[in-house]
C-alpha cells in the first residue's frame, strides 16, 4: 500500500519518569491488570511492551469520547514500561528514536524529582514530543473517587478544597517545568497556540489506582499521534526492527524480543542479525506475541504468527541467536539483495563504534545494556569527562567471568592499574565474575545513571593515588 495518513502504524509509547511515581501503576490501570504487585519489590525489571488495539482504547475512552469526537485512525498503540529509562531512550532504529511520544508521570504530591528532570533532559535532546500524567490526584485531601471517570467530571464532584489543593499543586507543578524551560498548562486550558507550539507540554491529571483521568491520557496520545506525528507513523513495507532483549524459554531455546517498528516480518524469513563476533544469518521460525493488552513478560499464553507489521513487540524463535546484541537492527534479505550488503549494513553501528575503540591500548572496560546505551555512555566518557576515561574494550550484555581476566592485564603493566576496572551501565554481574573480580583486584562499578559511573570511577581513581 502507498504510504498515507490513512495507513498509518501503531505510535511506540514510551513511560518515564521517578520512581515509585506510578508508571507501572498506570500501565496496570490501562490493561487492568496487576503487574506492579507481581514485581520483585515493585520495580520493573525488564522492558515490557504493551499493545492496546482500537476497541480496547475507543472502550476505555468511551465517555470523554462522546464530548471529544475524536475519529481514531491508528491501528492501536504500543507502550512500553521501562527499567534503566536511559537504556531506553538509547534504544534506536536505524538512525531515529524508537519511541514516538512519552508519558512523563510526576507524583503530584512530590513535583518534579531528579529522575524527572533527567527524563526531562533526554526527551527534549532527542526532540521526543511527550504528556506529563500529574498522578496520584486522589491524594488531594478528601477526594472522592470516581472510579475511572475523564478528570473533568471527577474534579467537578470533588468539594472546593480539594479542587484548590489540586490546583495550587499542579501550579507548582507548573512553575517547576518553567525552572526546566519547559512551557505547559492543564491540557483542556490550553490555547490554540500552545497546541500549536511544538514544545508545548500539555498536563493531565490522573490516579492510577481509581483510574481518574486514564481516558484523558489516552485520547490526549492519540491525538497527538494522529494529528503531529503522522508522517513518521506512515506504514512503509520495509521493516525497521531492533532488538530490546536475547533470552532463553523453556520450550522454546533462545529467543530475541524485539520491536517490530514500521514493515512487515513473517515466518520463514531470512534475517542478518548483529553479535558482537559479526553477523547472524538466520531464519525466523515463530513470530510469538502476547495477546492485545497484555505484555511480553508476564507468563501467558503467546499467539502464533504468520506473520507481524509494525508496530509490534514480537518474539522470534530462530537458530544460531544466542550472541545477537541488544540494541542493533534486524534487517530481511529479499529475493534482490546482496546478503553481504545487508551484513554490511546490520554490522554498520557495531563497526564504526569498535573501529574509533582500537585507538586506545590502555582504558577501562565498558560493558551496557545495548548498543545505544553503550554508544551514549562512550560518548559521555570521551567527550564530557574532563579528563577523557579512556576505554580499551567494550561489550552488551552480562559482565562474565572472561571479561574480568580480559581486563585484569591492565593490573600487568606499570601505572595502568586504575584501569583494570568495569564500569558497567545497566547490565547484571554474574557471580562468577564478582568472585574473579574480587581474586583478581579488578573494580566492577555499577549504576543505570551514565554520571553515577562516572563518580564512582573518579572517586576510585582519587582514592588510589592517595
Ligand atoms: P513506578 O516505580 O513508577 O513504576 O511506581 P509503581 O507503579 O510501582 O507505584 C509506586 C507506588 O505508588 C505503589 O505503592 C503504588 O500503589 C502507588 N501509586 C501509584 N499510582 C498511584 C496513584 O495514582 N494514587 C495513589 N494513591 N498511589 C499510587
Ligand atoms: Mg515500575
Amino acid at each position: 500500500a502507498a504510504r498515507s495518513r490513512d495507513n498509518l502504524r501503531c505510535p511506540i509509547i514510551v513511560i518515564m519518569g521517578h520512581v515509585d511515581t506510578g508508571k507501572t501503576k498506570l500501565l496496570d490501570n490501562i490493561r487492568r491488570t496487576n503487574v506492579q504487585e507481581g514485581e520483585a519489590g515493585g520495580i520493573t525489571q525488564q522492558i515490557g511492551a504493551t499493545y492496546f488495539e482500537p476497541s480496547t482504547l475507543l472502550n476505555r475512552c468511551k465517555k470523554l469520547n462522546d464530548t471529544e469526537k475524536l475519529d481514531l485512525t491508528l491501528p492501536g498503540i504500543l507502550v512500553i514500561d521501562t527499567p534503566g529509562h536511559e537504556s531506553f531512550t538509547n534504544l534506536r532504529s536505524r538512525g531515529s528514536n524508537l519511541c514516538d511520544l512519552a508519558i512523563l508521570v510526576v507524583d503530584l504530591m512530590h513535583g518534579l524529582e531528579q529522575q524527572t528532570i533527567e527524563s526531562l533532559k533526554m526527551l527534549r535532546s532527542k526532540g521526543t514530543p511527550f504528556v506529563v500524567a500529574l498522578n496520584k490526584v486522589d491524594r488531594c485531601y478528601n477526594w472522592k473517587a470516581c472510579a475511572n471517570d475523564p478528570i473533568r467530571s471527577a474534579l467537578a464532584e470533588q468539594e472546593e478544597g480539594t479542587v484548590q489543593e489540586f490546583r495550587s499543586r499542579a501550579e507548582e507543578a507548573k512553575v517547576q517545568l518553567a525552572e526546566q524551560g519547559v512551557n505547559s498548562n492543564i491540557y483542556w486550558e490550553m490555547g490554540d497556540d500552545d497546541w500549536q507550539s511544538s514544545d508545548f507540554v500539555p498536563l493531565v491529571p490522573t490516579s492510577a489506582i481509581s483510574g481518574e483521568g486514564v481516558q484523558d491520557i489516552l485520547l490526549l496520545l492519540c491525538r497527538m499521534a494522529q494529528e503531529k506525528l503522522w508522517r513518521q507513523l506512515m506504514w512503509c513495507g520495509n521493516l525497521q526492527c531492533t532488538v530490546l532483549e536475547v533470552k532463553a524459554i523453556e520450550g522454546l531455546g533462545m529467543t530475541v524480543d524485539v520491536i517490530v517498528v514500521n514493515g512487515t516480518i513473517r515466518e520463514g524469513d531470512k534475517v542478518v542479525l548483529c553479535s558482537m563476533d559479526g553477523p547472524v544469518v538466520s531464519e525466523i521460525r515463530g513470530l510469538l506475541t502476547p495477546p492485545p493488552s497484555r505484555e511480553m513478560r508476564v507468563k501467558s499464553e503467546y499467539i502464533h504468527h504468520k506473520e507481524i507489521k509494525g508496530a509490534l513487540g514480537v518474539k522470534l524463535i530462530g537458530n544460531g541467536l544466542e550472541k545477537v546484541m541488544a540494541g542493533t537492527p534486524i534487517m530481511v534479505v529479499g529475493p534482490d539483495d546482496e546478503e553481504e550488503d545487508i551484513k554490511a549494513e546490520v554490522m554498520s553501528d557495531l563497526t564504526s563504534l569498535t573501529d574509533s575503540l582500537s585507538v586506545d591500548k590502555k582504558g577501562v572496560m565498558v560493558q551496557a545494556s545495548t548498543l545505544g546505551a553503550l554508544e551514549a555512555l562512550l560518548q559521555f566518557l570521551r567527550v564530557e569527562t574532563k579528563p577523557p576515561i579512556p576505554v580499551s574494550s567494550v561489550g552488551i550484555g552480562t559482565v562474565y567471568k572472561k571479561d574480568v581476566t580480559k581486563i585484569s592485564i591492565m593490573k600487568e603493566k606499570a601505572g595502568f592499574e586504575e584501569y583494570a576496572t568495569i564500569l558497567a551501565f545497566d547490565v547484571p554481574v554474574d557471580k562468577d565474575a564478582r568472585a574473579a573480580a574480587e581474586e583478581n583486584g579488578v573494580k566492577i562499578f555499577t549504576a543505570d545513571i551514565i554520571y553515577h559511573l562516572f563518580d564512582h570511577f573518579t572517586r576510585y581513581v582519587e582514592e588510589i593515588s592517595e
